[in-house]
C-alpha cells in the first residue's frame, strides 16, 4: 500500500484521530493543510496564507488538538477571530475534529452574550476558547480567564482582524499569554500589518503561502 504525501496518514496522528477525519469525509489534506500541518505539529510558529475555503480551520484545529491534554482541566489553546459568526464556525469545526477524543470543551467568547453566562462556562472548565479579541480582553480584565496553561495561540483571519482595527486588542491579549507557546497565524491575504504582528508576537515563524490554482504561472 502506498501513502500519498497528502494523506492525513502521512502525519503522525493517533489512529482514532485519523479514523475521525475519515468519518468526516476528510480523505486528503488540502494544499494548505499538507504544507502547514507538518510544521505546526513540530511545535513551530507559522504564518499560513491561503484563500477562503481552503481548509485553514482544520489546519490549526488538528495542530492545537495534538497539543491538548483533555485530562488537564485548563485552557490550553485560544483562537482569536474577527467576528462572532466566524468564532462560532471555528468552534463547530474544532468540536467536530475533537469528537474522537474524550470530552474536549470548547467555549466561545464573543460579544452579544451576557458576560456572566460565559464566565460560568469558563468556571465549568474549558480546554479551548474561541472568541473575538474585545470580549476575550474583557474576561481577562475580570480575572475570568486563566491562560497559564496555554500552549497554542491562533490568530485566525488575521487580515480581517487588522482591517477591523484589532491590532491593539490582539497585542493586549498576546501579552497575557505565556511566552513559551506556539503561535499560528492564518490569513487569506498578507497585508503589511501581518509582518508587524509576527515580529511582535511570534518566534521566527515559517511562512507558508498556497496560491490559488488560477494564480499559478
Ligand atoms: P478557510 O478557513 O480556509 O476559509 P475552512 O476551514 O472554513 O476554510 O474550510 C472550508 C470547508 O472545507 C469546510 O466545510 C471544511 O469542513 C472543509 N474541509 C476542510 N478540510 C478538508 C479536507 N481535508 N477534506 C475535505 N473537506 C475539508
Ligand atoms: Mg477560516
Amino acid at each position: 500500500m502506498t501513502t500519498s504525501p497528502t494523506d492525513f496518514s502521512a502525519l503522525s496522528l493517533p489512529a482514532h484521530v485519523l479514523a475521525n477525519l475519515q468519518q468526516l469525509g476528510y480523505l486528503q489534506m488540502t494544499p494548505i493543510q499538507a504544507a502547514s500541518l507538518p510544521v505546526a505539529l513540530l511545535g513551530k510558529d507559522l504564518i499560513a496564507q491561503a484563500k477562503t475555503g481552503s481548509g485553514k480551520t482544520a489546519a490549526f484545529g488538528i495542530a492545537l488538538l495534538a497539543n491538548l491534554n483533555a485530562r488537564r482541566f485548563a485552557v490550553q489553546a485560544m483562537v482569536l477571530c474577527p467576528t462572532r459568526e466566524l468564532a462560532d464556525q471555528v468552534a463547530t469545526e474544532i468540536r467536530r475534529l475533537a469528537r474522537a477524543e474524550e470530552n474536549v470543551k470548547v467555549v466561545v467568547l464573543c460579544g452579544g452574550v451576557p458576560l456572566r453566562n460565559q464566565s460560568a462556562s469558563l468556571e465549568n472548565g474549558a480546554h479551548i476558547v474561541v472568541g473575538t479579541p474585545g470580549r476575550i480582553m474583557d474576561h481577562l480584565g475580570r480575572g475570568n480567564l486563566n491562560l497559564e496553561a496555554l500552549n497554542t495561540l491562533v490568530l485566525d483571519e488575521a487580515d480581517r482582524m487588522l482591517d477591523m482595527g484589532f491590532f491593539e486588542d490582539i497585542a493586549t491579549v498576546a501579552k497575557q499569554c505565556p511566552k513559551e507557546r506556539q503561535t499560528l497565524l492564518f490569513s487569506a491575504t498578507y497585508p503589511e500589518g501581518i509582518a508587524k504582528l509576527s515580529q511582535q508576537f511570534m518566534k521566527t515563524p515559517q511562512t507558508i503561502t498556497v496560491q490559488a490554482q488560477h494564480e499559478k504561472t
